[in-house]
């Protein structure tokens, strides 16, 4: 036949690294931006883009792109590159040697496409650490020349932003990275409860906000310390400043990904070091987590090396143990057999998805969107929800249909999401929030620490509070049914309308005699079991709806699709869902359009083996026992790891990853047996299966623009009524994917969920590719639908490292198990999908899981982050006080380091502090600033690229109906569970002001789309000024500093200042901010 099978551990997937990056594509690579970019130079054309999300972040793409191929782009400039073609190019990059880099180069770690020689890498205010970078290219091995480590507060803080644009980039930037601008995440509570005031929580936040700006504005520039210590305002705050920097470095969210990072041991140190012994750091996996998990841990070896070296020590060896003979796990993209005529970009090779596929969001956290566009590069392709659904004849079921009945889904979701578990809380500590909104520091942050507040019986300032979560609320966004993990409950549900109420406001007929206040009652099965299923339920909620509504055959399999869509999701059926945890991840879903990579989306496991060096990774070595010791007083190392190829290695530590599915079928011993909370977690969460046929044919018979479409099945018995009938069938080819334009070759992926996918476990190949032939003819006809040249079919139950797809919340699976399958047990330490219970289930999640490891072994080996005490120091009288200019400026802006900096000593290499400037360049300094506060007073600060509008209908609409819905949803709280106390969750009360929203009419609606239609009109009548009022600005700040030169004569000539523009005046730089 014309199948080929192939599996997920086929030999000849060996890797083959010619395809990772290969040099055709150099064009297409992110421009590697310093920091420094921010500040472009004189002549530059205005790059400065600070309107929104996405001019502040590298992902920006061309919306007016006639293609959605796009690529990761570090700058606004990216729609003034967009070719003929759609294509998003970016400019040669000036850093990149021309001449072609051969792949043996590459593999040999030589300075590939990721050397950037000629470009500084820290921002033009530490112009000590621009000379240590500039001409050469700084490897992990070269240390930072630490004599020319300088500390300066406000250095990373532009001049050219005005103090609430920096404050938006900054909240942005923290957003982005999963953080609550606005409190400590739980775990920086914890870690400063004891060293901090209230007041200095909100300078910490600032300070934290900002690196985070930094990073995320450029991630193929690691952020150094003394970068982070430019983001505090004062220097008392350098020792806020190193907390948040090691806090965010440990924990992944700084300095992550395919990044070069220094080495902050000195030579010497570490030629000392060399012949001392070093510890072994085992990762079992080379999956996404084991892959995120080691390059953490390289990263944080190297710059925290000194840690070990100061302890006699080398830092610790890292060693990735993988039983195939490839990177990736469940991130497979298998080449095609014929790679000819692709038509995608050159260097990419034509490869069809067996696992991952979707990039669910680049915005609102995705880690991958550092990795993927902002380092990588890599191209990808926006999904758009333009799904069509044929009927199991091969008829497109009409829109209005599909619409009402989805609704009708929708409603029966959100009854049933009644029943949800309560997130767990907490305890953290929120800062000023309007002083991070418009970028301040509060003027005195004296007084008790927050422990010692909380243990008196003081009562607490407002902002102390306990939060259940560490990321900002959010609205839910809308229905969509492109699949992927991010199937959320998005419309709203307003508890108090009844079932019959419902249907007649989504359009349904009634049945003859159903009253208006007839509802469903779903405790009957929700209540009656110890594990009751979210299949069980809502099937019982169909069941009463059919009792109100004459449903059809054709309703009953639509119904259907939509519980295949969650199958697909969760890789099980929906009976085997726990009700009350099923979507427990809900609320953590990114934003942003669904992507598929081009080419492949395995480019980003092997990105991370090989840039900026290679992992040190064993392939073919499958670990079959593991002997550890727990004891901490044991000698020598604590673990022993057997693998089937007779290999023996020894470790200190060991961070597995093998998927949940391995640890289930017990092929890897353990010796102790692994203790029952661990043992018993294992067995309670789900494993699931999801599996593809993926076609190949010559040429595409379908619509090539459209992403994908879904399929209708038909009931066991014909035209059945009853939902049971629908099960076993319903995940059959429910959803083809056309990857034409990711695969390079006319590629159709059908996806088998639910039971469906053990279905395609257990037939032939032959068998699977005529039925899924036959449904597409009936599809398609009259069209003639030719045999695909290429199948291949995935079976991830029988793959020995997998023995599954992924992890799902099973009946018996308790709340806070995700967490349980992430603790460390001794030396053993736990990453993978099935331990990041966030993301679960997903590359990102994975992903996440492996940093997270990756900080648990570095605690492990030096201890939490160190705290000096004091960590703010007391406010330093000055001998004499500031004068303050009669235009504003403080002659004393650069002040002589004080103690504060005394925090951050041991970094500056030789221990000495740095002298102060010379006086010379004081004066001038101080000068320059008089222009300025002359300038400024006269006619303000220079006008600010404008943003997006950002005012949305819906947010104001729940800003009026918040309290009337959450009202709504606390009784329907308590009717549901008898407990007079209960209250509803944010999400109800979210999905109840959508669903009202939803429903209400235009007349309710207009004012709020008035409102916003108003503010996006002075919007773009405001961006549409912008440019002549630059020139104005500009034209009045040159006349003014003529004439304060005239007026008030500098010592030593004027020539050069009459000339000159400070970056305040040209909108870009930072020097002399005003304070
Ligand atoms: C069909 C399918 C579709 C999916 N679609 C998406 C999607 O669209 N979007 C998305 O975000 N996620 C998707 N996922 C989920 C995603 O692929 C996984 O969550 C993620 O890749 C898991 O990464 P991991 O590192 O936890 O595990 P893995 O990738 O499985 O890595 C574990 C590694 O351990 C190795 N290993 C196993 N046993 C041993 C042993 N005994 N010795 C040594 N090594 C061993 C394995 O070979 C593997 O390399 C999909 C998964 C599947 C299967």
């Amino acid at each position: 036949m014309y199948s080929t099978f192939a599996a997920s551990t086929d030999a000849d997937a060996l890797e083959e690294s010619a395809y990772l990056f290969n040099q055709s594509q150099h064009e297409f690579l992110s421009v590697p931006l310093s920091h420094e970019n921010e500040h472009p130079k004189p002549h530059a054309p205005a790059t400065v883009a600070m309107s929104g999300l996405n001019g502040l972040m590298y992902g920006q793409y061309s919306e007016s792109s006639s293609s959605s191929i796009q690529y990761g782009d570090t700058s606004s400039e990216s729609q003034s590159r967009t070719s003929k073609a759609g294509f998003i190019l970016q400019k040669p990059l000036p850093y990149v040697k021309t001449e072609t880099i051969s792949t043996q180069e590459f593999m040999a770690g030589s300075p590939g496409i990721f050397s950037y020689d000629s470009k500084p890498s820290s921002t033009p205010e530490l112009p000590q650490i621009s000379e240590a970078t500039s001409g050469t290219h700084r490897s992990s091995t070269d240390p930072v020349k630490r004599k020319t480590i300088d500390f300066r507060a406000n250095s990373s803080i532009p001049a050219a932003l005005s103090w609430e644009e920096f404050a938006r980039q900054s909240i942005l930037a923290a957003e982005s990275s999963r953080l609550n601008p606005f409190s400590l995440h739980p775990e920086e509570y914890k870690l400063l409860r004891e060293h901090i005031t209230h007041a200095q929580v909100t300078v910490y936040l600032n300070i934290r906000n900002a690196i985070l700006r930094l990073w995320t504005k450029n991630p193929l520039v690691c952020v150094t310390l003394e970068e982070a210590s430019g983001c505090a305002r004062d220097k008392r705050y350098f020792g806020l400043a190193k907390v948040a920097y090691h806090w965010l470095l440990r924990n992944g969210y700084i300095n992550y990904g395919c990044v070069e990072v220094p080495n902050t041991t000195g030579i010497a140190a570490r030629a000392k070091a060399k012949t001392s012994r070093s510890k072994t750091i085992l990762v079992i996996g080379a999956g996404m987590s084991g892959l995120g998990c080691a390059r953490h841990l390289e990263g944080l070896f190297t710059q925290l090396g000194e840690q070990w070296v100061s302890r006699g020590e080398q830092p610790p060896q890292v060693i990735v143990l993988e039983g195939r003979p490839r990177v990736g796990g469940r991130v497979y993209s298998h080449p095609l057999r014929n790679q000819s005529g692709s038509n995608i970009p050159l260097g990419h090779r034509c490869t069809a998805e067996m696992g991952a596929q979707i990039v669910t969001g680049f915005e609102h956290g995705n880690p991958l969107n550092a990795i993927i566009r902002g380092q990588l590069a890599i191209p990808y392709h926006g999904l758009r929800d333009n799904t069509i659904l044929y009927d199991h004849d091969g008829t497109i079921v009409d829109k209005s249909q599909d619409t009402l009945v989805e609704k009708l889904y929708n409603d029966i979701l959100e009854r049933a999401s009644i029943y949800r578990n309560k997130p767990a809380t907490f305890r953290t500590v929120e800062g000023d929030r309007n002083l991070i909104l418009f970028g301040r520091d509060p003027s005195d942050s004296g007084g008790a620490t927050i422990s010692t507040l909380e243990s008196s019986n003081t009562p607490l300032p407002a902002n102390a509070s306990t939060s259940a979560s560490t990321t900002e609320e959010k609205p839910s966004s809308g229905v969509e049914k492109l699949a992927g993990r991010a199937y959320q409950l998005t419309a709203g549900f307003n508890p108090n309308i009844s079932a019959v109420e419902a249907a007649m406001t989504m359009g349904w007929n009634l049945k003859y005699g159903s009253t208006t206040d007839r509802t469903l009652d779903l405790n009957s099965f929700a209540k009656s079991t110890d594990y009751p299923t979210l299949g069980q339920t809502m099937d019982d909620g169909i069941r009463q709806y059919q009792e109100i509504l004459e449903l059809k055959p054709r309703d009953l399999r639509l119904l259907n699709w939509h519980h295949a869509n969650l199958e697909y999701a969760n890789a099980a059926n929906v009976n085997q869902l726990s009700l009350s945890g099923w979507d427990q991840d809900l609320g953590n879903e990114f934003e942003g359009e669904h992507t598929q990579i081009i080419g492949g989306y395995q480019q980003v496991p092997r990105g991370l083996w090989q840039c900026p060096g290679k992992l040190d990774i064993r392939f073919k070595t499958a670990v079959k026992s593991i002997q550890y010791n727990t004891d901490e007083s044991h000698n020598g190392k604590a673990v022993r790891v057997l693998c089937t190829n007779g290999e023996v290695f020894d470790a200190d530590q060991i961070v597995l990853t093998t998927p949940l599915g391995v640890l289930k079928s017990g092929s890897i011993t353990f010796q102790p047996p692994l203790p029952d909370w661990k043992q018993g977690v294992i067995e309670r969460m789900g494993f699931g299966l999801l599996n593809k046929v993926i076609l190949v044919y010559e040429k595409a018979f379908w619509e090539p623009d459209r992403d994908m479409f879904g399929l209708l099945n038909e009931a066991e018995h014909r035209a059945s009524l009853d939902q049971k009938d629908y099960a076993s069938r319903r995940g059959r080819c429910y959803l083809f994917w056309n990857c034409i334009k990711t695969s390079g070759r006319p590629t159709l992926v059908a996806l088998m969920a639910g039971d469906a996918a053990h279905y395609a476990e257990e037939r032939s190949n032959d068998d699977l590719v005529k039925e899924v032939t036959g449904r597409l003819l009936r599809m398609f006809a009259p069209k003639i639908v030719p045999l695909p040249t290429e199948t291949i079919v995935t079976r991830w139950r029988r793959d020995p490292f997998a023995c599954g797809s992924y992890s799902y919340v099973g009946p018996k699976t308790q709340a806070g198990d995700y967490d349980v399958m992430a603790k460390s047990h001794g030396p053993l330490h736990f990453a993978g999908e099935a331990t990041c219970g966030t993301h679960p289930a997903t590359v990102h999640g994975a992903y996440l899981s492996g940093l997270r490891a990756a900080a648990e072994v570095v605690e492990s080996m030096i201890g939490p982050i160190k705290i000096t005490s004091p960590l703010v120091e007391k406010k330093v009288k000055l001998e004499h006080a500031p004068q303050t200019t009669p235009n504003g400026s403080r002659p004393d802006m650069k002040r002589a380091a004080g103690p504060g900096d005394s925090n951050l000593g041991t970094y500056s290499g030789d221990g000495s502090q740095r002298e102060n400037p010379n006086s010379q360049r004081l004066r001038d300094e101080d000068y320059e600033a008089r222009i300025i506060g002359a300038i400024l007073t006269e006619i303000g600060e220079r006008p600010i690229k404008p943003g997006r509008a950002g005012v949305n209908p819906f947010l104001l609409y729940t800003k009026d109906f918040w309290p009337i819905c959450k009202k709504e949803c606390d009784e329907a709280r308590k009717a549901a569970t008898g407990d007079v106390n209960a209250k509803a969750s944010k999400t109800d009360v979210r999905t109840a002001v959508g669903l009202r929203w939803r429903m209400a009419t235009d007349e309710v609606k207009k004012p709020y789309l008035d409102v916003t239609q108003r503010a996006r009109d002075e919007a773009a009548a405001y961006a549409a000024s912008y440019k002549d009022r630059v020139a104005t600005w500009d034209k009045k700040a040159e006349r003014i500093r003529h004439e304060f030169i005239q007026n008030n004569p500098p010592p030593g000539g004027n020539e050069e200042l009459l000339n000159s523009r400070t970056a305040i005046e040209m909108g870009t730089g930072k020097r002399l901010r005003r304070t």
